[in-house]
């Protein structure tokens, strides 16, 4: 039995680390047999010395162990090298799988959690009571969830603006049955947080349906993306920016892999949005999926990437990438994003195609270097599999910039920026001004 345990620990612990108690043990043996030659008769002074030499290794592990004895040093050690073994296969995606088996989550979910709205069904009592109704087994609300990032106010002012103008357009356009919650989750920084939070509050409070809130501390879930973005955030940022903070503009690409299990389909909404109907009717393009696609995005409506991908294009005479639509695929615009998070989970290509070897297949085939984060990942993965893709109307993220019309593009600029049709959400992207119609 304790030869087993010794094997366990013999297994799993570092060389170094065992010679030394080894060579510890014998110079300790050494030390009593000479005490033990002095004071006892010589047929005592063999057994004495084993004994005491053997209470003397069991101390040495108890004290230094932290009061952790044989077995327990064996089963901490046997958890520690199942848990690095467990993230060294994460780089192929393999993670996912244990975590859809085990059900826990991966992220720490959210810092806290608030329910507004006074919805007709909880016969107009309090917020507590939203929360007991919705915990309670025989009735299951359905959750509609919907993420923004608002972080680093204090460094941009228009941000605060852009949020009012978002969420009064939201709350005021926005209709749901009774038995259904919207929850709103805001991913915020330290100098943000008390801001959002009581702009959410205010505006949330006034919607005639039930909502709840999460708050996400954008530091952690940087620290969470680093390792699955690190080689995209070299490619598609801004200069060859690897500062871990810029880890949370791929948010997105690996949300699937953050959020727990019970979240299976989320909008995420850009703040310089303003709503002209209601979102629970962009939650119905989910079911418009065909059925490989996992993510729903509408086109870019400049020719940004007719400009990144100039190389590409021309190594590849006639090809669409880069052209405007209805004919050619002019890249995507994540501003208003849906993601089932169900199917990325379950998605071998896609998980693959988030591999570092992946990303830097992806930059090298394309010449690339972007600037514009997940955006940029969607679209070269859009070109090589557009099946992962729905792709929405114009009217549901119609961005107003026209900042590449005058960097040489005034020829071309109106065929990828027309867009006909009533608008559902307008976009004020780079700052543009949103007509109050
Ligand atoms: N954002 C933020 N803090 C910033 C900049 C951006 O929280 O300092 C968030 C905000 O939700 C914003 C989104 O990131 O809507 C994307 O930025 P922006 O809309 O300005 O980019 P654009 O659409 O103009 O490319
Ligand atoms: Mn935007």
């Amino acid at each position: 039995m304790k030869l087993s345990q010794g094997q366990g620990v013999y297994h799993f612990m570092d060389v170094p680390v065992l010679t030394t108690l080894v060579q510890r043990s014998m110079r300790l043996h050494q030390l009593l047999a000479s005490v033990m030659a002095r004071r006892l008769p010589s047929r005592f002074q063999h057994i004495v010395c084993m004994i005491l030499a053997s209470l003397a290794v069991v101390a040495f592990y108890y004290l230094a162990g932290d009061h952790e004895n044989f077995s327990s040093t064996t089963r901490r050690l046997f958890s520690k090298t199942a848990e690095t073994g467990a993230k060294l296969r994460n780089s192929a995606g393999a993670l996912i799988t244990a975590v859809q088996q085990t059900g826990r989550f991966l992220g720490p979910g959210p810092d806290r959690e608030v329910l507004h709205g006074k919805p007709k069904y909880a016969g107009g009592k309090d917020h507590q009571a939203i929360a007991l109704y919705t915990r309670s087994s025989d009735v299951v609300l359905k959750e509609y969830h919907i993420m923004s990032m608002f972080t680093k106010v204090d460094q941009n002012h228009g941000l605060q603006e852009k949020f009012k103008i978002c969420m009064k357009s939201m709350v005021e356009h926005a209709s749901f049955r009774d038995d259904e919650i919207l929850h709103f989750h805001l991913v915020t920084d330290e100098s943000s947080r008390a801001l959002g939070e009581k702009l959410l509050s205010a505006f949330l409070s006034r919607a005639a349906f039930a909502t709840k809130v999460s708050l996400h501390s954008a530091q952690q879930l940087a620290a969470q993306l680093v390792p699955l973005v690190q080689t995209m955030q070299r490619h598609f940022s801004a200069g060859t920016s690897s500062y871990f903070g810029d880890s949370i503009f791929f948010l997105s690409v690996a949300m699937h892999r953050i959020l727990p299990l019970d979240v299976e389909r989320i909008i995420l909404l850009d703040l310089d949005l303003k709503f002209k109907t209601s979102i629970r009717l962009l939650f119905t393009e989910f079911d418009q999926f065909k059925v490989n696609a996992a993510i729903g995005i509408a086109y870019e409506m400049q020719p940004v990437y007719r400009h990144t991908l100039w190389q590409y294009k021309r190594e590849n005479g006639g090809t669409p990438v880069g052209e405007p639509p209805p004919h050619g695929f002019p890249g995507f615009n994540s501003g208003v994003l849906l993601l089932d998070l169900n199917r990325l989970r379950r998605s071998v290509i896609y998980n693959e195609l988030l591999t570092p070897a992946a990303v830097e297949l992806l930059a090298e085939m394309f010449h690339f270097q972007g600037h514009l984060g997940d955006q940029d990942f969607f679209t070269l993965v859009g070109v090589v599999h557009p099946e992962l893709f729905h792709v929405l109307s114009c009217s549901w993220n119609r961005q107003l910039c026209t900042w590449w019309r005058q960097q040489g593009y005034a020829a071309v600029f109106d065929d990828y920026f027309r867009c006909n049709g009533a608008v559902h959400i307008y976009h004020g992207n780079c700052n543009t001004a949103i007509p109050n119609d």
